[in-house]
């Protein structure tokens, strides 16, 4: 084989995933078929470090989630990567969203988190005094980070433990062969070339069911669906207003976690992202400028001071959602794939939130797979 162990993706999860195996494993290509990392869904998000509240109990997602925000922040300070540790508060503001706030405590419990705390008015001014909540749920161990230092250092680290990465580069076809499988690769040039690897990781976001379907693997359970959140921003100087994300309560199935306020490592402050599934798979990250005035009646709720004009459209990002629209939440499909006759490829599809904050214990799942495999 010419490789022992291909990854397709170059987002924070195949870089990380990178890192971790090249720790342990020689010959490694990192294949991206854009020319640098995290082009995709890895730099149009919400950089949030979550805690692991909302997932469902024993879901990847809950455990990953707890098990990778530590990791992460551990992570950080040992490379100094950018970060703050800055809490979280949501926040029900009327009467009706207050059992909601106990209902997502005790579903956190389950989870394992035991540090959250319920906030009153009082205690809450005193947090954020810009807000307005009748009664708040604060969550200590939530964070942002700054994630394109974050995927630097992942390419950094996983160079210098001798990872090959290749950019420009699209994986256009994968057959299963003897012992491995062959890699058909575009370059930028527009010429073909073929390759062997072993194990094949496919890690590619938001077309990660196309690369399964190319090895064989037809699953509708694994159809991606585009599903787009938009962003706007608080121009100041009201983004100085708030300190700490402020989260309404989520929405009962998931889709997505509220319209929200989420800060950044820059200062600033921006409202979302909103949820839409796409009609189609088309990466279509315009803005809608008519939004403005949902975002703004939905933020005004719990952010009084906000007046129409403190909004500007800011980005969209797209999530990688294996969850039809309406069905209740899925988790994310980490699988190594021989009960369906195809050993050593190993597929994550759905890789949503909060793929960000789990990235080094993704890897870390991942790499015990290829253990396993071996
Ligand atoms: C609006 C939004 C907000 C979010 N907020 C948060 C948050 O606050 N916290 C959190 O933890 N998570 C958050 N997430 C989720 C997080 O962004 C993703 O889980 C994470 O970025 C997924 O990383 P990835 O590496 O799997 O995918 P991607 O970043 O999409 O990377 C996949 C890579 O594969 C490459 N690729 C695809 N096909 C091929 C091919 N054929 N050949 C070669 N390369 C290919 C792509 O070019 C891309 O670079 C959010 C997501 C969205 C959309």
């Amino acid at each position: 084989m010419d490789a022992e162990i291909t990854i397709i993706g170059a987002g924070v999860v195949g870089l990380a995933i990178a890192e971790k195996v090249s720790e342990e494993h020689n010959n490694i290509f990192l294949v991206e078929k854009h020319l640098s990392f995290g082009q995709e869904t890895s730099s149009r998000n919400s950089e949030v470090i979550h805690a692991g509240i909302y997932y469902t109990k024993d879901s990847l997602k809950a455990r990953l989630c707890i098990e990778g925000k530590k990791l992460l922040y551990d992570y950080c300070r040992r490379f100094e990567v950018p970060f703050n540790n800055c809490g979280k508060l949501i926040v029900a503001s009327s009467e009706n969203e207050i059992p909601v706030i106990e209902g997502i405590r005790q579903s956190a419990i389950g989870n394992g988190l035991d540090d959250l705390e319920v906030l009153e008015r009082e205690q809450i001014s005193e947090m954020e005094p810009n807000i307005f909540a009748l009664k708040a749920l604060y969550s200590p161990s939530t964070g942002i980070v700054d994630t394109h230092s974050l995927m630097k250092q992942y390419e950094t680290n996983s160079i210098n433990n001798g990872c090959q990465i290749v950019y420009g580069s699209e994986v256009t076809g994968i057959k299963r062969i003897d012992g491995g499988y062959e890699i058909t690769l575009l370059d930028a040039d527009k010429k073909n070339y073929s390759f062997t690897s072993r194990i094949v990781i496919n890690s590619a976001g938001l077309t990660s069911d196309k690369i399964s379907e190319m090895v064989g693997i037809n699953d509708d359970n694994l159809k991606i669906l585009f599903c787009k959140g938009e962003y706007f921003r608080v121009n100041p100087p009201k983004n100085r207003l708030v300190g700490r994300l402020i989260y309404p309560v989520p929405h009962p199935n998931m889709e997505g976690i509220g319209i929200h306020v989420t800060i950044d490592m820059g200062g600033g402050v921006k409202l979302g992202p909103d949820v839409k599934y796409l009609e189609s798979n088309v990466f279509d990250y315009k803005l809608t400028v008519s939004k403005q005035e949902a975002f703004f009646k939905s933020a005004k709720k719990f952010l009084p001071f906000l007046e129409f004009d403190d909004l500007a459209p800011e980005m969209a990002g797209i999530r990688p959602k294996i969850q039809k629209p309406g069905e209740p939440q899925r988790d994310f499909y980490i699988e190594e794939e021989s009960r369906r006759g195809y050993p050593g490829f190993i597929n994550l599809i759905g890789m949503e939130s909060p793929g960000l904050t789990s990235s080094i214990s993704i890897a870390k799942y991942v790499n015990n797979l290829i253990n396993y495999t071996i």
